[in-house]
């Protein structure tokens, strides 16, 4: 059987674009903060990092994207040097 949508249900064409929602949702009350004098430049919270917030600075110490930190610790489990943490914005 095929379902046609009416005009009424079809959803809207003007709908938010991903970046767009990104920016609207709600910031998590945390974010990622590392002691940079400690850190070991491993890498290891860079490939962890489900939203790509750490890079490394010239090789030297890890450095966090608030705008995309979302908070959810993962470095801060995963860092070797014990460094990285989840603090409240
Ligand atoms: S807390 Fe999560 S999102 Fe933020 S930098 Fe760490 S791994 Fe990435
Ligand atoms: S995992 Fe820890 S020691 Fe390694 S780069 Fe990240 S903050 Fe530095």
């Amino acid at each position: 059987m095929t379902t046609t949508l009416s005009t009424q249900q079809a959803p809207s064409l003007a709908c938010a674009s991903p970046a767009s929602r990104e920016k609207a949702r709600p910031r998590s009350k945390y974010k990622a903060q590392n002691e940079q004098d400690r850190c070991v430049a491993c890498g290891v919270c860079v490939k962890m990092c489900p939203k790509d917030a750490i890079s490394i600075l010239k090789g030297c110490y890890a450095v966090i994207d608030e705008d995309r930190c979302v908070g959810c610790g993962i470095c801060e489990k995963n860092c070797p040097a014990g460094v990285m943490h989840k603090v409240t914005r």
